[in-house]
């Protein structure tokens, strides 16, 4: 290895470990509820294929007639039809299916676009030429936080869940750690190949496959890639089954391609618009629509909801010294979600002003009165003048956050009976 690779090993690997950029101001406020990029298989495996794994021959699709598409394209059968959900246990839930002839593929693409597999609308398949199986290992790269540095798992009990072997059978798994400036090393993976018991004859391949799979994990960021199961063929060869990556999303900056990939889902689309306008906006399950002024007291607000018998409709955090047109904008997402039935405004102003958050929810109260009831609890810079603003508009103010809380939780309550 040469002095000039070393270098750029190194460097590469201190970008990893680099805090996200300042003036990427909301993906930073983000990292505080930091979810990794979920890819869909057939995406993860277009990685896996540009790092030289073998796939095999497919085709995602969204109409039984891109299926049909699709099986005469990849030639002949059999094909898999497989649904592409973020969730892992698609085979279980019915969401895999065998098809010896175009029209079988074309009859289980219409059974399972559409599906609901854990809650997820299947709205893609992906349709693959099908394997031949003698046998299904599991490989997969995670950052191991306790030892700082990513681990690599390799397990003849591939094709079921790692977790479920982690626990049953853990020493089925074998585990190495490579040092991260050097990356996977071929000893290493060699001996990974023989501690988890590989027949001879795939040991150069698995281990060039583990090598592989090392330098993607590094070169997208990811913070899991996972290949369950790989297969062992009938023919001796070995190939990716199913692949699963998440992309770091504090690195996503960096990653434009991945994150072009990102989709969004409806759920989403209010997630989407909040970024564009630069704050944190959470979709949760309850009725009680939030905002608050920086994350600990939007957490904290949560709890205060949570605590008075009600439940959250989303997490909102405006950030700090938001000015009139961001709590308006703010005010908008939160009620064009259909499930809240009241809105808590819970505003600590520091650098945030009273007056700059009434102003806003004023301009929203002149255009319509909102469809649900506003509570807010306004305390800090400039409160006393925000709430002189606010006195005699539809909205019902109250002194402490509990107090605040309580209130929205009953009307919420109110407008659902
Ligand atoms: P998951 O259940 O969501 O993890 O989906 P996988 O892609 O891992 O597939 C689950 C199982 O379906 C695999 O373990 C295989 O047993 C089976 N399967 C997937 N692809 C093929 C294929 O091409 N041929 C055959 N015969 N079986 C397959
Ligand atoms: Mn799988």
């Amino acid at each position: 290895m040469t002095v000039y690779s070393w270098l750029v090993r190194l460097s590469s690997a201190r970008r990893r470990c680099a805090a996200p950029r300042r003036s990427d101001r909301a993906a930073g406020r983000r990292a505080i509820l930091a979810e990794p990029l979920k890819l869909h298989e057939f995406q993860a495996k277009q990685v896996l294929a540009r790092a030289g794994i073998p796939i095999p021959l497919g085709r995602v699709a969204s109409t039984a007639g891109e299926v049909d598409a699709a099986v005469r394209a990849l030639g002949s059968g059999p094909w898999v039809v497989k649904a592409q959900v973020h969730v892992g246990g698609r085979g279980k839930a019915g969401g895999i299916k065998l098809a010896k002839t175009p029209e079988e593929a074309q009859a289980h693409a219409e059974s399972i676009l559409g599906m609901d597999i854990k809650g997820l609308r299947v709205e893609k398949v992906y349709v693959e030429r099908a394997a031949t199986i003698a046998k299904e290992l599991y490989l997969g790269i995670t950052l191991d936080r306790d030892r700082r540095r990513p681990v690599v798992m390799l397990s003849t009990v591939g094709g079921m869940d790692i977790e479920e072997v982690a626990v049953t059978a853990p020493d089925r798994i074998a585990r190495g750690w490579p040092s991260p400036l050097l990356g996977l090393l071929p000893f290493e993976a060699r001996a990974l190949c023989f501690d988890a018991g590989v027949p001879e004859r795939q040991r150069d391949a698995v281990g060039e496959i583990a090598q592989k799979l090392y330098r993607s994990y590094e070169s997208t960021d990811a913070t899991l890639l996972e290949i369950n199961p790989l297969f062992i063929q009938e023919d001796g060869s070995v190939m990716a089954g199913d692949a699963k990556l998440d992309v770091d999303d504090n690195a996503l900056y960096r990653q434009p391609e991945l994150a072009s990939w990102r989709e969004v889902a409806p759920d989403d689309a209010m997630e989407e618009k909040a970024r564009e306008q630069g704050f944190s906006y959470v979709h949760l399950e309850g009725d009680v629509g939030i905002i608050g002024n920086g994350a600990g007291l939007v957490m904290g607000t949560l709890d205060a909801v949570r605590n008075a018998g009600g439940r959250a409709a989303n997490f909102l955090d405006v950030g700090g010294g938001a000015k009139e047109e961001v709590v308006r904008a703010a005010l908008e997402i939160v009620l064009a979600n259909p499930r809240v039935r009241s809105v808590f405004i819970n505003i600590f102003g520091g650098i945030t002003r009273g007056d700059e958050v009434a102003k806003g929810i004023l301009s929203v109260l002149d255009q319509a009165k909102p469809r649900v009831p506003l509570v807010i609890r306004l305390a800090g810079t400039e409160a006393e003048a925000g709430r002189q603003l606010l006195e005699g508009a539809p909205l019902v103010s109250r002194a402490t956050m509990d107090e605040a809380a309580a209130e929205a939780v009953r009307l919420a309550r109110e407008s659902r009976a």
